[in-house]
């Protein structure tokens, strides 16, 4: 008889405790996180232009909408328009504007 039959023999047959029931949805809604984060990581880098006024986003416009994905939402501070995020990177690609995430140089004098 082995170690581990020897044990269940006296505390019964184990129902499941050993290993954790992990369902299918579990695993379904675990991987849309990291679909959904990885794909925030790969867009943190694009600029956001506005498509209302087209001009850049502000740092704090920025720093709000940066990690959004496409269809969310983000507003404008110069023009108060609200639009999707999606909306926002094509602007910026077409008109190529700096993006706020490399740090800002200084004005040289
Ligand atoms: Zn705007």
């Amino acid at each position: 008889m082995h170690a581990t039959e020897h044990l269940f023999h006296f505390r019964g047959k184990p129902k499941g405790a050993i290993v954790p029931k992990i369902t299918a949805g579990e695993i379904e809604d675990t991987v849309i996180f990291f679909r959904k984060y990885f794909r925030r990581l790969s867009v943190r880098n694009l600029s956001l232009c506005c498509p209302h006024c087209k001009e850049a986003a502000t740092p704090s416009t920025f720093s709000t909408g940066r990690y959004r994905l496409a269809d969310e939402e983000l507003f404008c501070d110069r023009c108060g328009e609200t639009s999707l995020v999606g909306y926002w990177r094509l602007e910026g690609v077409q008109l190529g504007q700096q993006s706020y995430a490399e740090p800002l140089t200084p004005a040289r004098a």
